[in-house]
């Protein structure tokens, strides 16, 4: 299915190709891309900005990209920027997804077109797309990974402890994460076959700012100490690669790990270059896959779509309510939701390596 896809995608790539040479107009005629992502300090953003600004380049387009350090104000100024730079498309991954409400309608008094990238941007009518995953169902492979990682419909033991880790709190994504994750985690609950050792979940509790893996592991040290003196912890739903790393070693700093106390298992999203030598290590289980370069290649297709004046076709409008009114109606904001894979030991090769998202000697296979 997601092979198929991304032929779909290559084609429609190829085919937008085909037309840009047609056009034959200079690069400079055919204007700047403002691309702003949330912060360098992630290996994904930094995969995601190249891809974004190599593929736009191909084309002819001039693009102007930015990481915002994980600070929204920094963020805010830069989209203030290119907009005064005179930028003809928007494409904007958050920080905060209700922060940029005012600086969009400056956006859209310009008239320049935006596209929330990866994660939706809230509260404003003035996102004219979004381009993500289907982020509920990744968070259904997270809760997948649990289920076949734990042995859940064969469980060793019964109850099988788990603690619950959320991502960001002011990141739309998180929620559909959790709630993806928790839907398919809720028949164990309620059959006694899973049981969260410390009794806390929902995001309001589990939730870590700005996708901290500092925070997650003083998170999961106070957990260890306060629940896990006389019980052993067998699973760990985490949204974050760094945050799967993070919770790992706070195990191992108390002994899981070694004979008679295996590590927890652990998911995790974004398939890092860490994690994949974790996985291959045998102690991170497993982790999501959203390839950054296919969705890198769909901005580049609805830029390019946008720029030639052409309406998007075939977008997802019952997904993606943005939390704003548009046209006096609750505005579900048109997306292309993408494929994720789950990445274990067992597919790590193909998926990673065999795809040239990693190199093997990246991987240290
Ligand atoms: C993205 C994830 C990423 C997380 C932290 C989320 O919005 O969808 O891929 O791991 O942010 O950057």
């Amino acid at each position: 299915m997601k092979k198929l896809l991304v032929v779909g995608m290559v084609l429609l790539y190829a085919m937008t190709m085909v037309f840009a040479a047609g056009a034959a107009e200079s690069s400079s005629s055919k204007g700047m891309i403002g691309v702003v992502m949330p912060t360098r300090s992630e290996e994904r953003w930094n995969k995601d900005g190249a891809a974004v600004k190599s593929g736009l380049e191909k084309l002819g387009y001039k693009v102007d990209l930015q990481f915002s350090d994980d600070d929204i104000p920094t963020q805010v100024r830069q989209i203030e920027d290119l907009i005064t730079k005179d930028a003809k498309v928007l494409v904007i991954a958050s920080i905060d997804g209700v922060a940029l409400s005012d600086v969009l309608a400056k956006a859209a008094e310009a008239k320049i077109p935006v596209i929330a990238y990866d994660r939706l941007i809230m509260k404003s009518p003035n996102v004219d797309y979004y381009l993500s995953f289907d982020n509920y169902a990744v968070g259904q492979q997270m809760g997948d990974i649990l289920i076949k990682g734990m042995n859940l419909d064969n469980p060793k033991k019964k109850p099988l402890l788990i603690e619950l880790f959320g991502g960001s709190p002011d990141d739309n994504n998180a929620y559909k994460f959790y709630d993806g994750a928790m839907d398919r985690l809720k028949p164990y609950f309620a059959n006694g076959t899973l049981k969260i050792g410390s009794g806390q979940q929902g995001m309001d509790t589990v939730g870590t700012l700005r996708w901290s893996n500092e925070l997650a592991m003083s998170r999961m040290e106070n957990l260890l100490s306060a629940h896990y003196t006389n019980q052993t912890l067998d699973g760990i739903l985490s949204p974050y690669d760094p945050i799967s790393l993070s919770t790992l070693e706070a195990c191992k700093a108390v002994g899981y790990g070694t004979a008679g106390k295996p590590l927890p298992v652990v998911g995790g999203q974004d398939c890092i270059v860490a994690s994949c030598k974790s996985i291959l290590a045998g102690d991170q289980y497993a982790t999501v896959l959203k390839d950054t370069r296919v969705l890198g290649q769909a901005t580049v297709v609805l830029v390019d779509t946008i720029m030639r004046g052409e309406v998007p076709q075939g977008l997802d409008t019952t997904s993606y309510n943005n939390d704003s009114i548009k046209n006096g109606k609750p505005y579900i904001v048109p997306s292309v939701l993408l494929k994720s894979v789950i990445v274990t030991k067992d597919n790590l090769k193909a998926e990673v390596v065999d795809t040239g998202y990693h190199t093997a000697a990246e991987v240290g296979l």
